[in-house]
């Protein structure tokens, strides 16, 4: 019998003093509260009442080696007695730079934050600082952090907001978010190289940046077209816009050389985050030396009290040691776990008489429910069965199964998961799926 009456407490107990009892508001959408964790071990995670789960949230993506890898913890145990914040530089800094542009191909040069969302921020200041112009063009359905300039049309109450394919509408996430980046910033559907193309031709002169995530991870998993990347770089390449490839998600995760190496698509920023630490807080932006220096000589300002702090760099060091060893050996451990657990899950799905549909790079995926032709954006999100998932995924962790609740569908595998959890994993979600009666979304 699945107990959860200790989180069932401490969550009222949290209610008192921490607003709306949760850190960030995804994690109240556990039903039927959130479930509280005491530790976490390599693939595994164990809650205050001893339930033990097998985990595929991973810290939203972050925990890419798993929970409490021994070389990262080292590296975090041996800097924590030398010191967490000198508020100067360190030769930790240096090696951490070295080691993510010797594996990110399109990385000359780096600057260290502590979230993605600021990282993101650093990149568009260093793009619209360097080109002088002010537009940057976003995709609908992406999401770059919670910042108001860039929080707009990720995933909307409904299609019918949207508005027009061609001009889509600029909304508002919110509640306190202002208008204030809707003049410069311009919102496309994804996956459409002619629209892409017009929209350039008209403010050429104007559009400083394409922020993209090179894999959409945000609406659950969306691949790009094929030849959508390729024609994204050629168009900015050939107006003088910047492109960004946000890789918060994809970076040391999709491959050791994040999705720009997956694809071989080259942006002139990456935005970097979650794995590159193994789930300590830093993340940073990283490109060509002409346009992060040529925005520096231009007068970029750019600060932050916890910036390349040395346990960060300690841990940035330790972790892509450990991904890059034998040129990136884990990988495909992973991709061969990822393609076992998401090809078996599938089937399993279909079985139940479920609309299946797969998607993702080999070390992470989705299992959307969806009956249309191709998925190739946010319009296509909402013809997604997404509230059968959902009982899914509550039914799953009452048996030890931890996936990332509510909005996405996305199973993260990470170099500690074994062949044992995946088929252990597909045992259970046989036992389970022909259970859930599904409903219409
Ligand atoms: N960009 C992308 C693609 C993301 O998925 C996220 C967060 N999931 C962010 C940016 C923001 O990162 P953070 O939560 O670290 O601010």
């Amino acid at each position: 019998m699945y107990n959860i009456s200790t989180s069932e407490k401490l969550h009222n107990e949290a209610l008192k003093t921490f607003v709306k009892g949760v850190g960030s508001n995804e994690r109240a959408s556990v039903a039927p509260h959130p479930i509280y964790m005491t530790h976490g071990k390599g693939s595994h995670l164990w809650d205050v009442d001893g339930n033990e789960y097998i985990d595929y949230q991973m810290g939203y993506g972050a925990l890419i080696q798993g929970h409490c890898p021994e070389n990262v913890v080292k590296a975090i145990k041996e800097q924590v007695e030398k010191g967490s914040l000198f508020g100067t530089p360190h030769e930790l800094e240096i090696k951490a730079t070295q080691k993510i542009c010797e594996i990110v191909p399109s990385v000359e040069t780096v600057r260290f934050l502590n979230t993605g969302t600021e990282a993101v921020q650093g990149a568009l200041r260093t793009a619209r600082a360097y080109t002088g112009k002010k537009k940057v063009i976003k995709f609908e359905g992406h999401y770059h952090g919670w910042v108001d300039q860039i929080h707009i049309s990720h995933i909307p109450g409904s299609v019918d907001m949207l508005g027009s394919y061609d001009n889509p509408n600029k909304i508002l996430h919110s509640a306190g978010q202002t208008e204030c980046g809707f003049d410069d910033i311009i919102i496309l559907p994804w996956n459409d190289l002619d629209v892409l193309e017009k929209t350039i031709k008209k403010h050429k002169d104007e559009i400083a940046a394409v922020i993209t995530e090179p894999i959409l991870f945000n609406c659950s998993i969306m691949m790009p077209q094929k030849g959508y990347l390729e024609g994204l770089r050629k168009l900015t390449e050939e107006n003088d816009i910047v492109l960004i490839f946000d890789e918060v998600q994809t970076g040391f995760r999709v491959s050791l050389k994040g999705a720009q190496g997956y694809f071989g698509v080259y942006p002139d920023i990456t935005v970097m985050a979650k794995g590159i630490a193994n789930g300590y807080p830093v993340s940073c932006y990283g490109g060509k030396k002409e346009i992060l220096e040529g925005a520096q000589d231009k007068g970029l300002a750019h600060a932050g009290t916890y910036n390349s702090n040395p346990l960060v760099m300690a841990a940035i060091c330790a972790n892509l040691e450990d991904l890059s060893r034998d040129n990136g050996a884990v990988y495909e451990k992973m991709s061969k776990n990822g393609m076992k657990l998401r090809k078996g899950l599938t089937e399993i799905y279909k079985k139940a008489g479920w609309p299946a549909r797969d998607a993702g790079p080999e070390t992470v995926f989705s299992v959307m429910l969806y009956e249309g032709d191709e998925i190739r954006g946010l319009r296509d999100y909402y013809k997604c069965n997404l509230d059968t998932l959902d009982k899914l995924r509550t039914a799953l962790r009452k048996e030890g199964i931890y996936t990332r609740p509510a909005l996405r569908d996305i199973w993260y595998i990470c170099t500690a998961h074994t062949e044992e959890d995946i088929d252990k994993t597909l045992e259970i979600a046989e036992q389970v799926v022909p259970l859930i009666e599904t409903v219409k979304s």
